[in-house]
């Protein structure tokens, strides 16, 4: 049944770990009315939408998880290292009925349209449900990664089989035994998914547009003594998080890769690449972001290992990234994945060398002229990431601008978590801040305590009203493209710089801060310290 007439201290639009952490934190630190609207069936986010076969996390789970709750970091096992989507939902249901959060909650429920009321300073929400509520604060707890990017392939319509996107999955799940299947995309999801269904299908068709540089994932079991030394440590390991440069326990060799001798560089890179997850990547040579010759030897090593592990020269060939430099789009992790391609049943159609993707037909897929036979496809092909959900909001700041109207040139925001011209409306890893180039859990939670301290200070100040000054947000978008374009990072087209979707004004999205994480932390705090410097409160 639709409400109307409704009213809140604050609405949060989303219950993945942001939203969750965010009603807690209103409603149980500062005593607010608080309603959650969650598109979702129920809480969880990306490990509710995304259920598609090897979905799991990249980040070692005992820092993929809320660090808020002191008593469940001690009592929750997690079974791998990087644990499976079930058992992540698992966790954060679990986190909703132990917090008691869901009877704020309204799932099944989109948030299409909302507008700020320069009177009364509220804000006024609209779902798809026929709701209609106020509140002085809203709060875009929408995820960086939950609007679906299904490019608008020609002939969708007229295919015969089944095709699904990974980040829509069903949820009974979807049998490939003896089927056809066409995979189109390979980016971290799907070399995820793709060694999973290779392994049921009859035959796999994997559609590459751009190789990916994949370093090995090494899941498994966690050896009981290190889960006994973290846990027994696990102030230590929140701490040290939160100051480093990726809210993960890597960190750069502080030498030039160019300094060391190949014999050094070679056991270097063996032992990150033994390491398995992220460390190749954010623990590797600190000038392997930033120059092209490090970065070179960097990409190099990985080269030799697809080179050695995929039996087929030509395919690995197509496998090996061309025109763009190693680290700068999202680190997919692997297990399998190179191998997976020596199966019989594994083709790689790549798009450089054997043609792009013409059509969908009634059969299957059409790519540089040759129909490839399906039963069914599924699409990897990602987000639009950080703007989309947010602009999906169709809100309306001062003066009934939108968001599309201020974004036309990429995000602008100030430091991540506010927008000039919409007050009182805050954003959960929003664009321009730590966000995907972090992990999560660790930025999620820095925003909502940090959003919380600010609500608190309005009302202990009597304030009802705080918006960014545009001053300070132009400082911050400058801030944001200067740090980026000192790395390597803008030189590729990956979604990190808008580049995946046609059309998408190209511009980095998330912030790359010169101190990691620790910096824009301590950055985010100052602000506060100064009562809210560069913000307008009234
Ligand atoms: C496959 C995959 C693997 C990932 N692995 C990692 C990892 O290893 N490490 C890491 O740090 N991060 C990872 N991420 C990023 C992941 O999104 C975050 O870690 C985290 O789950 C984000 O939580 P969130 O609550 O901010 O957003 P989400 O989990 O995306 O939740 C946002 C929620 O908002 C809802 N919503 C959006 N718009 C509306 C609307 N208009 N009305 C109502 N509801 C709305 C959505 O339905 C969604 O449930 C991964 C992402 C994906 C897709």
């Amino acid at each position: 049944m639709a409400h109307t007439g409704q009213s809140f201290d604050a609405i949060v639009i989303g219950a993945g770990f942001s939203g969750m952490y965010m009603l807690k934190s209103l409603r149980d630190r500062l005593g607010l009315a608080v309603r959650v609207y969650e598109a979702g069936g129920t809480v969880g986010g990306t490990w509710y939408w995304n259920r598609y076969p090897g979905a799991r996390c990249d980040s070692d789970s005992y820092i993929y998880c809320f660090t808020f709750d002191k008593q469940l970091l001690q009592d929750w096992e997690w079974s791998e290292r990087y644990p499976e989507q079930p058992e992540i939902l698992r966790y954060l249901e679990h986190v909703a009925k132990r917090h008691d959060l869901k009877r704020d909650m309204q799932f099944d429920t989109r948030v299409t349209g909302g507008e700020f009321d320069e009177k009364t300073n509220r804000w006024t929400v609209r779902t798809d449900r026929g709701d209609e509520a106020t509140a002085q604060h809203l709060i875009a707890a929408v995820g960086s990664l939950s609007d679906t990017n299904m490019p608008p392939f020609k002939g969708l319509d007229r295919f015969k089989g089944k095709w699904y996107h990974t980040s829509r999955f069903p949820q009974s799940g979807v049998d490939f035994t003896g089927k056809r299947v066409g995979v189109v995309g390979t980016g971290a999801t799907a070399v995820q998914a793709i060694p999973e269904i290779a392994q049921q299908a009859k035959q796999l068709v994997v559609f590459q547009r751009t190789a990916n540089y994949c370093v090995p994932a090494r899941n498994g079991k966690v050896d009981p003594e290190l889960v006994r030394a973290r846990k027994a440590d696990y102030d230590g390991v929140v701490k040290r998080i939160r100051e480093s440069f990726f809210g993960q326990e890597h960190y750069f060799i502080p030498k030039s890769v160019l300094a060391t001798t190949p014999e050094e560089r070679e056991r270097e890179f063996d032992r990150m690449w033994d390491a398995g997850g992220f460390a190749f990547w954010l623990a590797n040579y600190q000038d392997m972001f930033f120059d092209k010759k490090a970065n070179d030897l960097c990409a190099d090593y990985i080269q030799r290992k697809i080179r050695s592990t995929v039996k087929d020269k030509v395919v690995a060939e197509k496998l090996i990234p061309k025109g763009h430099a190693y680290g700068t789009k999202r680190q997919p992790l692997d297990t399998n994945y190179y191998e997976t391609f020596n199966k019989d049943n594994v083709l790689l159609v790549d798009a450089a060398t054997d043609g792009r993707i013409d059509e969908i037909t009634e059969k299957g897929i059409r790519a540089g002229g040759k129909e490839y036979p399906l039963d069914i496809i599924v699409f990897a092909t990602g987000f639009d990431a950080m703007t989309g959900p947010l602009k999906a909001l169709n809100l309306k700041g001062r003066g009934g601008r939108t968001l599309d109207e201020q974004w036309v040139n990429g995000p602008r925001s100030y430091l991540g978590v506010a927008v000039a011209g919409f007050p009182n409306f805050f954003t959960i890893t929003g664009p321009q801040s730590p966000s995907v180039l972090s992990n999560m859990p660790v930025s999620i939670e820095q925003h909502v305590e940090w959003i919380t301290d600010c609500i608190e200070s309005m009302r202990r100040t009597g304030k009802s009203t705080i918006e960014p000054t545009s001053q300070a947000q132009d400082a911050w978008v400058a801030h944001v493209n200067e740090v980026v374009n000192a790395t390597l990072i803008p030189t590729a087209n990956s979604w990190y710089m808008s580049a995946n979707i046609a059309g998408k004004p190209r511009a980095f999205l998330p912030y790359l801060g010169p101190e990691g994480v620790g910096g824009y932390r301590r950055k985010c705090d100052e602000v506060a310290a100064k009562g809210y410097e560069g913000f307008v409160l009234a």
